[in-house]
């Protein structure tokens, strides 16, 4: 294969058991440069688990994650979640930190430093005013630190983004806005990014490409607008019922 034709990120056959529980068996899957990407199924379906085998938070226990064409299980973990930027569920901001030393901790972990100026450009990519970063996250709305868990993402300059239910906890609103927030760094920066969410609504708007978990196996890969043409089988069918239901209940209401 030409190095052009690589995939930017391949899992290849992998599978992670917890005991007698597998929580991912045998996914194979190919993600291109640029692509972004939604991971969609119930709670327990393996999505934080499959997400987690590429920057080594867990190992599989079979099958191996390629990240431009090398096996991430010889890259030092530390060098990887520098260049992986990781959106953790329910944020994970260290609460006696300030928003700027929790945003330089990843460059830190590999003996860098990161100036005020970057930490401020960060910020504003994130759209928070830069006097924020002397804040802690105790002093910031659910929205602001969901932002600072982004701003933090990007830290290392990474050209991957992980994201495990990055909007969760937030009002429709700021969440909307986050969203989209994030759909247009995915572009300005050139981003591949994998965004894990149970909201298949979320993954429509913001996605380029839905895959569906079921029980540790892609049991769907579609585009939104296949999805929304009734392709990609029973589940995947089942997870677009729901917001295509809401959209008409309200298409009722005012009619
Ligand atoms: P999702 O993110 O889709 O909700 P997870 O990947 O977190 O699913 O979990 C998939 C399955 O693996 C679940 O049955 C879960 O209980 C199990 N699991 C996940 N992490 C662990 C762990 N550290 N120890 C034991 N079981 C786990
Ligand atoms: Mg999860």
């Amino acid at each position: 294969m030409a190095a052009g034709d690589r995939p930017f990120l391949r899992f290849d056959s992998v599978t992670r058991q917890f005991g007698e529980t597998t929580a991912v068996a045998g996914v194979t899957l190919d993600i291109r440069q640029g692509s972004f990407v939604a991971l969609v199924g119930a709670s327990g379906s393996g999505k934080s688990t499959l997400l987690k085998t590429v920057n080594r938070l867990i190992e599989p226990t079979a099958g191996t994650v390629l990240l431009e064409g090398k096996d991430v299980a010889g890259s030092q973990p530390s060098r990887l979640r520098r260049r992986i930027g990781y959106v953790f569920q329910g944020v994970g901001l260290f609460p006696h930190m300030t928003v700027a030393e929790n945003i330089a901790i990843v460059p830190r972990l590999e003996g860098e430093k990161i100036g005020h100026g970057a930490i401020a450009r960060l910020l504003e990519l994130v759209e928070l005013e830069p006097a924020l970063a002397r804040r802690r996250p105790d002093e910031l709305s659910g929205g602001q630190r969901q932002r600072v868990g982004v701003a933090r993402a990007l830290a290392g300059n990474a050209h991957l983004l992980l994201m495990d239910e990055p909007f969760g906890a937030l009002d429709p609103i700021t969440r909307d806005a986050l969203g989209r927030r994030v759909r247009d760094l995915h572009q300005e920066l050139d981003l591949t990014t994998i965004m894990v969410t149970h909201d298949m609504a979320e993954a429509l708007l913001l996605a380029d490409r839905i895959l569906v978990m079921d029980a540790g196996m892609i049991v769907a890969d579609a585009t939104p607008a296949q999805l929304l043409a009734g392709q990609g089988g029973k589940i995947a069918q089942a997870l677009v019922a729901v917001p295509r239901e809401q959209a008409q209940a309200l298409a009722d209401l005012t009619r």
